[in-house]
């Protein structure tokens, strides 16, 4: 068997790379262990970036031997990424090739202002291909798929490389970006599309659009797939339902990282949680975000996403803290993929810390959702003081739905439901359906009252 080759293998029915995607866990960790020996030897001749970090750390190549001792190795944090770009620019002093076997710069959406560029060789962007096409399959693009894409296409991860992606499958991409509703709109008529690629935040804007300015019913355009990433959202029950009624169509999420790959997890056609797609291109590992410390990947194990490159080029990163706050929903799936399944519950930088407890926006929005068609799902989470810590209670609003009713008493139940699931205490004000702004690309469940009292 050659578990290598994971490129260019005729897709079967199921699984674009079913060696790789049906392997059993030895087999698996087999490959990454000889890939990751090899990258090792690659980041020590070529990287200063990581010689300089090992010396510091007091650790040497022979000290990995099993794949388990990944774990005794520093962790990578994308502040020493940004530091490491100032210090040597262009693309900084932990890229390990060549800048003329540099094809290709996206960048990250960084929160400072300035852009973190990430550089692909030609290997890397093929390696890239093949992963994010495998999420994508997984998913359920296929030859017959007409994609709008409505997402960013420039430099963000997520519009080339989706494009090579779903190319590759032989689907047919259809570039739209995004603040383009009536594009989109026309492009779905008249094409037939098939499917969507884009945030859930648009899949339910979009949806609201269509029904206002082009007055259709979303599920009247015939759309059967949603390929949903860049947030959390699709995989939150609430939400998908809504979303699945509103377009007749089947969501399934995605989640990748900008420093690592457009798409490394995605959900099967079960809709149970998102499966790893590339365990011989990136080893996974989910970390204590205090403690530091590796957990076992089992059922229900709460933690920080950490990825490990296994042949990268440009940017091989060892043991990069995403920031992604995942949970392990199973290790096992009636479609036979063998990689286990997670969701994304949010990211550290929006955590809350109500207490000592500690809440992720958008679970706040996975309750107030549940009350569908009484709340229309949408919410929006008030910051007096900059957090994470907030006293109580939570301040949260919420729209109501269409149906009129007993605003007290959904108030009442809100708060009730928020306390019994996050073990928080909240004070929900509800106003109409409609009144909460509308984000095209990603959500705002978070408002920073205190900024606007200081700007204004
Ligand atoms: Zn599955």
């Amino acid at each position: 068997m050659q578990l290598g080759s994971g490129f260019g293998h005729m897709p079967s029915r199921n699984y674009l790379n079913r060696k790789i995607e049906t392997a059993t866990f030895k087999e698996i960790q087999e490959l990454q262990e000889a890939k990751l020996a090899r990258q090792l030897d690659y980041l020590l001749s070529r990287s200063l970036f990581y010689r300089e970090k090992f010396q510091a750390a007091g650790i040497r190549r022979r000290d990995f031997r099993r794949l388990k001792d990944v774990a005794r190795f520093p962790l990578t944090t994308k502040e020493e990424l940004r530091e490491s770009q100032a210090a040597a620019p262009p693309l900084g002093k932990h890229i390990a090739c060549r800048l003329e076997d540099v094809i290709r710069v996206h960048s990250s959406t960084g929160t400072t202002g300035r852009p973190s560029f990430i550089g692909l060789t030609r290997r890397d962007a093929r390696m890239w291909t093949a992963l994010t096409a495998r999420s994508f399959y997984t998913q359920g693009v296929r030859k017959t798929d007409i994609v709008i894409h409505a997402a960013g296409l420039t430099l963000f991860v997520g519009g080339l490389p989706a494009k090579d992606a779903i190319e590759s499958l032989g689907a047919m991409f259809v570039p739209i970006g995004t603040g383009a509703s009536e594009k989109a709109l026309m492009a779905i008529q008249l094409l037939g599309a098939t499917a969507m690629h884009c945030t859930p935040s648009y899949a339910t804007y979009f949806a609201e659009w269509v029904r206002r300015q082009a007055h259709l019913e979303p599920r009247a355009l015939g759309l059967k797939k949603f390929f949903c990433g860049g947030e959390p959202g699709a995989g939150i029950p609430a939400v998908r339902t809504k979303l699945q009624e509103d377009w007749g169509a089947r969501v399934t999420e995605g989640l990748g990282n900008a420093d690592m790959a457009p798409i490394i997890f995605s959900e099967c056609p079960q809709q149970s949680g998102m499966h790893g797609n590339g365990q011989e291109y990136v080893l996974v590992e989910i970390i204590d975000p205090e403690t530091e410390e590796a957990l076992p990947i089992e059922r229900g194990v709460s933690g920080e996403l950490v990825y490990t490159s296994l042949e990268r080029e440009c940017v091989p990163l060892l043991r990069f803290r995403t920031r992604d706050r995942v949970t392990v929903l199973d290790t096992s799936c009636p479609c036979g993929r063998t990689s286990f399944k997670l969701r994304c519950i949010g990211r550290t930088d929006d955590m809350l810390i109500v207490l000592g407890v500690n809440v992720f926006p958008s679970a706040v929005r996975d309750v107030v959702s549940s009350f569908h068609p009484r709340t229309t799902g949408e919410i929006q989470i008030i910051l007096e003081q900059p957090g994470p810590k907030v006293a109580p209670p939570l301040k949260v609003v919420a729209e109501c739905g269409g149906e009129g009713g007993d605003w007290n008493a959904l108030k009442t139940e809100i708060e009730r439901e928020i306390k019994a699931v996050l073990t928080v205490s909240a004070s929900v004000d509800l106003v109409a359906a409609g009144t909460l702004p509308r984000h095209e690309m990603k959500g705002q469940l978070l408002k920073r009252a205190y900024e606007s009292r200081a700007a204004g």
